[in-house]
């Protein structure tokens, strides 16, 4: 065929995101505004803000939008009435929108109501860009078997894991020695632990370098994200929990490092701007330019890098014995987690309260095996109801 005879969409990737009207979401259709002629948007989803989401879809000419909240299916439809988009609502919708075929699903949905969808995406074959690393926390054995069973790729989106991804030498596992993940520290990084009681939800979700929806800015406060990326990256990386190390570096540029057996530590740096990693993604295995703040050194300065302390910030190492524990340990520790964030943000339990109830429910919680991601589901149903009889009692 000749050049000329080309499909005219034929070079185009199309993709679907999930979870549009988010952080993340956001910033993924900016890049593909910043590429017109690149990208074909299949799908857009939100959970309720179905006015957000009837916005981007004007703009983006998706095929398909969907809102996880049935209750919101009227307000879309009619927000997109003569569009010609295709409207549909409910959380067996989004599964519908993830499953239709594309080349690349951004997961952007927080928390583990993005499961079901991730997997479907994973199921088509897609390249699945991943932000919503609660999958990986909740059911990391059996999402890498999904993704090697379907010929899946997985991208990792989350800054850190992004800057693993770009630096580990997959061919030669056996010459990297340790991982190290860098960390903000959060916005109470220096405060003591008697003031930590009583911060409020604003305070927490003042993230100093990264502007994030409200669940993993309490995430990085809590440095509760460490901990659930600590889990990311074993599943990710296949690296054992006892060479993943966690270091304070609270100007967030360096963005983590793989140390290898001869000396050698490799990194990745730059602004914190999630453009970067989402755009690493979005044109992988191709880079594709961004407007993203250019590192200046000089300007910067220096950098700095502290031990983390565990005495203010237990949910590091409650993740890592979840870790330790495995079969549903880290699926309990993410669904109380949620709970608990969800509880300090309707200002119904304190900050310190948070970490307090991940412990106990953890410790109410029964074992379990997890054969299916229906097991993963029935377990985290039930570690929430254990995490609000927790929140209950306190
Ligand atoms: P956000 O709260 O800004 O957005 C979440 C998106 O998911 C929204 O579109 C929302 O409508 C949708 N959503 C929420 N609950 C849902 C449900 N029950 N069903 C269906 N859709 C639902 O969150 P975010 O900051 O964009 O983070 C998204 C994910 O990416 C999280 O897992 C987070 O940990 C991860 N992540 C975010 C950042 C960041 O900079 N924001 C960085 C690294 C990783
Ligand atoms: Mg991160």
């Amino acid at each position: 065929m000749a050049l000329t005879e080309k499909e005219p969409d034929s070079e185009r990737r199309r993709v679907t995101i999930l979870g549009s009207t988010g952080s993340v979401g956001c910033s993924t259709l900016d890049l593909i505004e910043r590429n017109p002629g690149a990208y074909t948007v299949e799908a857009l989803t939100a959970f309720r803000n179905a006015n957000g989401l009837a916005e981007q879809a004007r703009r983006i000419r998706p095929a398909l939008a969907v809102v996880g909240d049935p209750g919101e299916y009227g307000h879309l439809r009619q927000a997109l009435e003569g569009t010609g988009i295709e409207v549909a609502a409910g959380p067996e919708a989004l599964v519908e929108a993830a499953s239709r075929p594309v080349d690349w699903v951004m997961a952007a949905i927080v928390g583990a109501a993005g499961l079901r969808p991730a997997f479907a995406a994973i199921q088509q074959g897609a390249i699945l860009a991943l932000a919503n690393k609660e999958c990986l926390v909740s059911a990391g054995d059996l999402m890498m078997a999904e993704v090697a069973k379907h010929g899946a790729t997985l991208l990792p989106v989350d800054s850190e894991h992004n800057a693993i991804f770009q630096v580990f030498d997959f061919d030669r596992r056996e010459s990297v020695e340790k991982i190290i993940l860098t960390a903000s520290g959060g916005p109470f990084r220096d405060l003591d632990l008697s003031s930590m009681a009583d911060v409020t939800p604003e305070q927490a979700v003042a993230h100093p370098n990264w502007s994030m929806g409200a669940k993993i800015s309490v995430d990085s406060a809590t440095m509760m994200n460490k901990g659930l990326e600590l889990i990311e990256a074993y599943h990710l990386f296949g690296v054992p929990h006892e060479n993943i190390e966690i270091v304070i570096h609270p100007q967030s540029v360096v963005h983590s490092l793989v140390a290898y057996v001869d000396g050698s530590v490799l990194a990745q740096l730059g602004s914190p701007d999630m453009r970067t990693p989402i755009a690493f993604a979005l044109g992988w295995p191709n880079r594709i330019a961004t407007p993203v703040a250019r590192l200046n050194l000089a300007e910067l300065g220096q950098l700095t890098f502290e031990k983390p302390d565990s005495k203010r910030f237990p949910a590091i190492e409650l993740a890592r014995e979840a870790l330790q524990t495995g079969g549903a340990a880290p699926t309990i520790l993410n669904a109380a987690n949620e709970i608990a964030v969800h509880a300090f943000l309707e200002g119904q339990v304190s900050f310190l309260d948070i970490a307090r109830t991940v412990e106990m429910t953890l410790t109410k919680a029964p074992a379990a095996q997890i054969n299916s991601l229906d097991d993963v589901v029935a377990i985290d149903r039930e570690a929430r109801d254990t995490a609000r009889a927790v929140i209950a009692l306190l």
